[in-house]
């Protein structure tokens, strides 16, 4: 069986993801929803996709009554993502939802409810969950390579150019560069150690007030302990190119990816080599293995459900106020 796909937001990404899809053999994209209706004509022509399958915000409840469609890919602005997915799941339809799947952890929770409710799936847009270096990395940790994981250092950012843009406003953003950039650090941190954090400190920098207004984070430094003793260290940031970098060291051995999260080619070495793992389009294989996950049950070796994608937004609550306040945050379990 093909899962069939209705996109959400008809913006950057989510023609990439679409275009991704042409190449992959288990999903097919066949819907769309948007507000603007000229990007409809538009996409309907570029992938084929029939009047009936086409919605706008007011509208998409109805898409309840479309046997056609199967699940729906919220790729919006952040702020937007709760209300969307819970109204998907409301419709009876799957939702696969791009990161950061809310603006925090009770929204994220709330989600995961809502799906769960509707007996429908909730799965978030995590594409280096299904990336061939970073996996052999994760098995080789598994299987002690590195011996006792010791530290990661997660290191993303870029300059962000056009200041008005959404991703600089936090109404519909929700922050700043942790939200769209740091959240790859949490989420690597936790599949490259294999732990879950049980301690937070951060400190925030911000250079430029005009640009990173209140409530938009600029650069934020951020480290974790977890239960084992290993630690990390991540810098998230808007401010600053060339930093797209995962490093793990254990007693045995290390692990570096660099770039470690573009849209690759993601380049890899360990101790033992160079990682000579093929570049495969990203989206296209994310999208390849949602199908089996959503279809059939697969289980991915590095979990991208709703549960998994709260652990990282209750991170970064505690990221945010740990630069807030100053204090250590620790988390429980
Ligand atoms: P974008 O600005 O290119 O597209 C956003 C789309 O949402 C636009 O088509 C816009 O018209 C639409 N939209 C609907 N309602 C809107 C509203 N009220 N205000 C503003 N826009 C509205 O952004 P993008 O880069 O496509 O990002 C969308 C989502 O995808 C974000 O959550 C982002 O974090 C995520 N994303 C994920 C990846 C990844 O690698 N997984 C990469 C890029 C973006």
């Amino acid at each position: 069986p093909v899962l069939r796909v209705a996109i959400m937001g008809l913006g950057g990404y989510a023609n990439r993801v679409a275009e991704a899809m042409q190449s992959c053999v288990r999903a097919k994209l066949v819907g769309v929803i948007s507000g603007t209706p000229g990007k409809i004509t538009t996409w309907q022509s570029k992938f084929n996709i029939p009047e009936k399958n086409c919605y706008n915000y007011e509208n998409f409840d109805k898409i309840k009554d479309n046997a056609d469609i199967d699940v729906v890919y919220v790729i919006t602005p952040n702020a937007l993502h709760h209300d969307q997915v819970i109204r998907v799941a409301n419709a009876g339809k799957h939702v696969i939802c791009e990161k950061p799947m809310a603006l925090n952890a009770k929204e994220g929770k709330e989600m995961v409810d809502a799906c769960k409710k509707n007996n429908v799936k909730l799965l978030v847009g995590y594409r280096m969950h299904f990336e061939p270096k970073t996996l052999e990395i994760i098995k080789m940790r598994k299987n002690g390579d590195f011996g006792k994981v010791m530290f990661f250092q997660g290191l993303c950012g870029f300059k962000i150019g056009d200041p008005s843009q959404w991703r600089l406003n936090k109404k519909l953003a929700g922050g700043g560069s942790l939200m769209d950039i740091g959240i790859y650090a949490v989420n690597g941190a936790r599949y490259m150690v294999g732990e879950e954090p049980t301690w937070i400190t951060a400190q925030e920098t911000k250079t430029n007030p005009v640009v990173f207004k209140e409530g938009v984070d600029e650069t934020i430094q951020f480290q974790m302990g977890f239960p084992s003793g290993a630690v990390a260290s991540c810098l998230s940031t808007y401010n600053m190119n060339y930093l797209d970098k995962f490093f793990l060291t254990g007693e045995k051995g290390f692990a570096e990816l660099q770039p470690s999260t573009g849209y690759g080619p993601i380049k890899g070495r360990t101790n033992k080599g160079e990682l000579t793992h093929p570049h495969l389009t990203h989206q296209t294989v994310q999208m390849d293995e949602m199908a089996q996950i959503i279809l059939e049950g697969k289980q991915p070796v590095v979990p991208v459900d709703g549960e998994e994608a709260v652990k990282d937004m209750k991170i970064m609550d505690a990221i945010y106020l740990a630069a807030s306040t100053g204090k250590k945050i620790n988390l429980k379990g």
